[in-house]
């Protein structure tokens, strides 16, 4: 089996979702590892230039990061060669000419099973494939981006700001995320606190970042961010559809909360029944002497 995955660089690395795949792919059968080269994404000459290389290559199977990036690019390339595709793939396997693919549906209401006929184009999603310590550093073919194909003028890059100090919500393996409950930002540092005791990232509720407590990148769920990380703490938060459409594919979720009835219950692993301002400072305190020790 033949199976081409796109890679994506942040930082001057691959990014992890791509090492995922990398990993993935050579677990599955004979793997290329593409990057496409240009100044930045540009969806025309991106799919020109890839649809071209995979006329030429015909892979069964072309993986893309369910990243932004990813996502655009892969839609468009399988509707340009009238692949089959399969978006957000959260588990896969293959039988024969045929991957059966997961992937959640409806915001995350429901997860479905989806049989999907090779040649195909698949976006995963980042942390659904446990990370190979063999994919560490493959090879990466690079891929001139076709510029014949641009139709749009790039006018200026706008980078979001951000504290730089700790990872991006999209690629953080540990997530602590604030709601209503912190009752206003002057105690976010409570949030913060712990996420830096667990070296993860700091998200939000919408409730939070609509309130202008926290600014919208941090916002996890349907009309935010959608993670997958090992741990997401939810700290005050309750836990509605929306919210939860953005977190549930977590690996292990713990949830702070004083209401025993809070949905967020419903979908945690661990659940802690008590006061964010009590519980908080000693659970990041425990940490913290955990981790020194
Ligand atoms: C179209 C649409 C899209 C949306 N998209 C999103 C989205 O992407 N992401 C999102 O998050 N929401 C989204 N929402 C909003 C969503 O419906 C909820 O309103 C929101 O998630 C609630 O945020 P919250 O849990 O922080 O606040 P609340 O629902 O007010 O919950 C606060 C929780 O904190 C607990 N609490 C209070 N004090 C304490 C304390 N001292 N200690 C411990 N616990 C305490 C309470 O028991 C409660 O459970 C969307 C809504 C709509 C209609």
């Amino acid at each position: 089996m033949k199976i081409l995955v796109v890679a994506e660089r942040r930082d001057g690395g691959l990014r992890r979702v791509s090492l995922e795949l990398a990993a993935k792919a050579k677990a599955l059968g004979e793997a290329t590892i593409l990057e496409i080269a240009g100044d930045r994404y540009s969806p025309l000459p991106f799919v020109s230039a890839l649809a071209k290389k995979v006329e030429a290559e015909k892979p069964d199977l072309v993986m893309l990061g369910a990243t932004l990036n990813g996502r655009d690019l892969g839609a468009r390339l399988a509707a340009r060669l009238g692949r089959a595709y399969a978006a957000d793939v959260t588990a896969l396997a293959v039988s024969g000419n045929t991957l059966e693919v997961g992937r959640p549906m409806y915001a995350g209401k429901v997860r479905a099973k989806v049989r999907v006929q090779m040649p195909a184009v698949i976006t995963v999603r980042p942390g659904a494939i446990p990370l190979a310590e063999s994919a560490a550093s493959p090879d990466v073919v690079k891929l001139e981006a076709d510029t014949s194909a641009e139709k749009l003028e790039f006018v200026k890059f706008a980078p979001v700001a951000s504290s730089g100090k700790r990872v991006s919500l999209a690629e953080a393996r540990v997530i602590v995320s604030g709601g209503r409950g912190l009752k206003g930002p002057e105690n976010w540092h409570l949030v913060e606190d712990l996420a830096d005791a667990l070296g993860g990232a700091v998200g939000a509720s919408r409730a939070v970042t609509d309130a202008g407590w926290r600014p919208n990148e941090e916002q996890v769920g349907q009309t935010g961010k959608t993670v997958t990380p090992d741990l997401y703490v939810a700290l005050g938060i309750s836990g509605a559809i929306q919210h939860l459409a953005g977190m549930t594919s977590s690996k292990v979720i713990v949830a702070v909360n004083k209401d025993p009835d809070a949905d967020i219950f419903k979908v945690a692993d661990y659940g802690v029944v008590a006061d964010v301002f009590e519980f908080v400072p000693a659970f990041t305190e425990a940490v913290r002497k955990a981790r020194s020790s």
